[in-house]
């Protein structure tokens, strides 16, 4: 039940995760800001931030930035001269970012860049490839987020896009979800794509019932 869910997410991050005044502080700062709950829950960061070490990935790119806290989680993984790009719609929520990164002492090794982000990525050509790519904006663009991955990638970039279950919702071929449908075309596009390899996973934890979809571009 959704109940042992939230339980058994407590009980790891007990036993995995040391104390983090950092992110505790980032959580409550959003909060105070008004901000919506639906960044990732501290096991799926810290998820992030192994992923992106495993990698070795010195540039990162981040679609959907909300508080920061999934892109302080992804910096905390690269090197002294790496570097995260993320992209933001909403200017308050780039704000409060913009000062948790500060207090996170991260700041230097981070850039948001606000606006619609099928408006912003295509600046993002002139730039070196990315290693590392989290997809976590408006699920209605996640194809359009997915097709400028691609284009900003090099063989071995790791592409991750979440949220893609929806408490199941994502086998519903009918939908009249918007999200669902945004997430279904991408699914479309990944297996017309002979370019990189995927997978999905399907989580359950503190923020319920959902999912991911992990990827390496060949
Ligand atoms: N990754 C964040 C975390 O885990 O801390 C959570 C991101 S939240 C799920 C999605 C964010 O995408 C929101 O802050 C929202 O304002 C932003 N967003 C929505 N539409 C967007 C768009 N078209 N371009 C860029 N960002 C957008």
């Amino acid at each position: 039940t959704p109940a042992t869910w939230k339980k058994a997410d407590d009980y790891f991050i007990s036993k995995l995760h040391s104390a983090d005044p950092d992110m505790s502080y980032i959580l409550k700062a959003n909060e105070e800001a008004g901000l919506p709950e639906i960044d990732v829950a501290p096991n799926q960061g810290k998820q992030l931030y192994l992923l992106a070490k495993m990698k070795g990935a010195k540039r990162i790119l981040e679609i959907g930035t909300l508080g920061g806290y999934s892109s302080i989680w992804l910096a905390r993984a690269l090197p002294e001269d790496g570097q995260l790009i993320t992209l933001e719609y909403e200017e308050k929520h780039a704000k409060v970012a913009m000062e948790n990164m500060k207090k996170a002492g991260l700041d230097h090794k981070i850039e948001i860049i606000v606006g619609a982000a099928l408006y912003t990525l295509p600046a993002l050509q002139d730039q070196e490839p990315f290693d590392f790519i989290f997809i976590d904006a408006d699920k209605v663009n996640y194809p359009g987020y997915f097709e400028w991955a691609i284009k900003l990638s090099k063989p071995g970039t790791v592409i991750l896009g979440d949220n893609v279950v929806r408490g199941g919702k994502v086998i519903d071929e009918n939908s009249g979800d918007e999200n669902v449908n945004g997430v279904r075309t991408l699914m479309d596009l990944l297996s017309e794509e002979p370019g990189i390899e995927a997978t999905a996973i399907q989580t359950v934890g503190s923020k319920g019932y959902d999912g991911f979809v992990l990827g390496i571009v060949k």
